[in-house]
């Protein structure tokens, strides 16, 4: 679909072929991270002494069929001598480092998300993350344009906000390549990095990366918390304790107030956005930046990101909820 609706995927070509295996072995390979195996090159045990689960690099990188137990045999061989008398696969795959990102995730009707959006190597595991963030970010602006409650623009805030997202893992996984290569030179950045991420402040840094819990859509400026993740705190409602998340199960907008109970009236959006009178004691922590003071309103979206955060009587709510969740009108 990408390539028909010329959808550009530009980016690195690969420079290194990875084979990965489940599969039995008649000798006891030495099991942990093997540095023959081109520095990502584990080998290791499923539990309870279950089949051995390879990984190592290919001698080339352009292959045109899959890979048989021949190549992971002969690949075996290559990197540790011997091919441990392997047998029985489970399954054979092979991965590289391309580095690909489609130049628009949205042309027309064509909507791209996942691997189809951006390919990257596995390091950091952050591909199906990465994937199903851009599938929750895009699932319900997709419904309400569909349903008629937003105008079919709100769907370019999907490129506008997962597009850089995409960037920043292709960027990361590079830089992560770079530095499982076997030679001296990396082998130095990798040691230098070893002490850089034995401090807290760095180490903090790159979490919030891989994990994307540091991810703040630019909605302007404001409290700390707009555009990132709302945390999971543990609220106190009318209806008893629950949690930020699951007041988020049903995918609906949801419009926390720590303010005066009864303060706010949002009933023209009362079918869309549900509005919750909470209460929390202490302060606020968000991944990465720590602590932050807690605001009395915050609406979030669907997908767990802060679209406005404010006083009970700021101006600029119902704005807030006209933008993101159709006009007041469109309940008439
Ligand atoms: C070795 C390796 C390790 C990884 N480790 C991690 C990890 O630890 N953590 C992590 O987050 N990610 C990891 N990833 C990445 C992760 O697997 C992918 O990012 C993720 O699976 C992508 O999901 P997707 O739904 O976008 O694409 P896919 O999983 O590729 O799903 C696309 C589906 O569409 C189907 N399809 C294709 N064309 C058509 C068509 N024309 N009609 C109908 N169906 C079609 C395909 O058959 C497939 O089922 C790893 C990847 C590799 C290779």
């Amino acid at each position: 679909m990408r390539k028909a609706s010329d959808i550009d995927f530009v980016g690195v070509e690969a420079s290194t072929s990875w084979m990965i295996a489940e599969v039995e072995m008649e000798d006891e390979p030495e099991i942990g991270m093997r540095p023959e195996g081109g520095g990502i090159g584990p080998v290791n045990r499923a539990e309870g002494g279950g089949p051995f689960r390879v990984v190592l690099v290919e001698r080339e990188v352009d292959h045109s069929g899959d890979p048989t137990l021949e190549d992971l045999s002969e690949a075996l061989v290559a990197t540790y001598g011997t091919d441990f008398g392997v047998h029985s696969p489970t399954w054979i795959s092979r991965f590289t480092d391309m580095t690909r990102q489609a130049g628009s995730y949205r042309q027309g009707r064509v909507l791209l998300a996942g691997d189809a959006a951006h390919v990257h190597p596995p390091q950091g595991g952050q591909g199906l993350n990465t994937g199903v963030q851009d599938a929750v970010n895009l699932g319900w602006k997709l419904a309400q344009v569909v349903k008629g409650i937003s105008h079919e623009n709100l769907l370019d805030t999907y490129h506008a906000e997962r597009h850089p997202v995409g960037a920043r893992v292709l960027h990361n996984t590079m830089a992560q390549v770079a530095l499982v290569s076997a030679d001296p030179r990396h082998k130095a950045l990798q040691d230098t990095m070893t002490g850089v991420l034995a401090m807290d402040e760095p180490r903090k840094h790159i979490a919030g990366m891989l994990s994307g819990l540091d991810i703040r859509y630019d909605f302007g400026e404001g409290h700390p918390v707009l555009g990132r993740r709302m945390p999971d705190l543990d609220l106190e409602t009318d209806d008893g304790p629950t949690r930020v998340s699951t007041l988020l199960h049903d995918g609906r907008p949801l419009l926390l107030n720590f303010g005066e109970c009864g303060s706010l009236d949002i009933s023209p959006w009362s079918d869309r956005v549900r509005l919750v009178d909470a209460r929390y004691e202490g302060e606020w922590e968000l991944p990465v930046l720590g602590a932050v003071g807690s605001p009395q309103v915050v609406v979030i979206r669907p997908d767990g990101h802060v679209a406005w955060v404010g006083e009970t009587k700021a101006v600029g709510l119902v704005e807030a909820l006209a933008t993101w969740f159709g006009a007041a009108e469109s309940t008439h």
